[in-house]
């Protein structure tokens, strides 16, 4: 199919300037190289959560699930577990994944659930208007704080990294090539993989000219270096001066969970059938 049928016709809402455009733009890319590369548009599926992000669902055309707040990952695991041939990629905000769903996204990375997570972080609720995030800076204004935020952000790469990912990245949507490299890559991963994606809100947080002198391309990085990553994740703290590395931070190949999976079921199905055929024995 030509590449142009991968944005559908449904109107576009998102303001201008919004960091969501560069991550629509990036999959599109992304899915048309999948596309050339024999994996047809039917076995990928979109899921996304709640938030201004979630709308790619709609933009995308592809096989998509809107789900409830937080749960995009508990939904996609479903999903992969009953069709292990398809892709799934969850797409959640930094609200959607680090608040309301923060527990699913890390017992999605502690079972290497062969998903992959995108998560839009703009570190603030933009669909409701601009509330603290749990990456909102310390000092954000917003509806719900007016004062400013009194919360220090946590860093979801560290989580991730802590909670068993095989695949975490960082990309930024002003830094396209990577963007579509790590988004790329954490698709051809067999496991679980964390593609936390730095863009602005244009409307309520608006850190371009933050991120601009900061970010830097991860080289001579060796990802299968856990010792290393647990440093490189670590070497931005939101509040602070430091450089914001872009790229792979860590991989590692691990069974996933659906392979252990299917490993019980054929032996629990063994079980299962001498298990009848005892009962029937007693019946008779
Ligand atoms: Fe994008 Fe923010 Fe507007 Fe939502 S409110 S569409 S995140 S710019």
């Amino acid at each position: 199919m030509a590449e142009e049928t991968f944005i559908t016709g449904a109107q576009n809402t998102w303001c201008p300037g919004c960091g969501n455009f560069a991550i629509e733009f990036a999959l599109k890319n992304v899915l048309t190289g999948l596309e050339k590369d024999g994996i047809a548009r039917e076995n990928i599926v979109l899921v996304g959560g709640i938030g201004c992000h979630a709308k790619i669902a709609d933009y995308l055309g592809i096989n998509s699930f809107y789900s409830i707040h937080g749960r995009t990952f508990p939904v996609a695991t479903g999903i992969k577990l009953a069709n292990p041939d398809l892709h799934v990629i969850c797409c959640a905000g930094d609200g959607d994944a680090y608040a309301e769903g923060l527990d699913h996204l890390i017992f999605a990375a502690k079972r290497n659930v062969d998903i992959t997570a995108i998560i839009h972080d703009n570190r603030v609720y933009g669909l409701t208007t601009g509330q603290y995030t749990p990456t909102s800076y310390m000092g954000f204004k917003g509806k719900s704080t007016p004062l400013g935020s009194f919360e220090e952000p946590f860093n979801p790469m560290e989580l991730m990294l802590c909670s068993g990912a095989t695949y975490i990245a960082r990309g930024y949507t002003k830094k396209m090539d990577t963007l579509q490299r790590v988004i790329r890559e954490g698709i051809d991963h067999r496991g679980f993989s964390f593609v936390e994606v730095l863009q602005i809100c244009a409307t309520y947080n608006n850190m371009t000219e933050y991120y601009k002198p900061r970010m830097y391309d991860l080289e001579g990085h060796d990802p299968a270096d856990f010792e290393r990553a647990c440093e490189k994740v670590r070497e931005w703290d939101y509040n602070r001066d430091a450089r914001i590395g872009l790229g792979v931070f860590y991989q590692v190949e691990k069974p996933t969970f659906g392979e252990h999976l299917r490993e019980k079921e054929s032996l629990g199905g063994k079980d299962l059938e001498s298990a009848i055929a005892k009962i029937l024995e007693s019946k008779s």
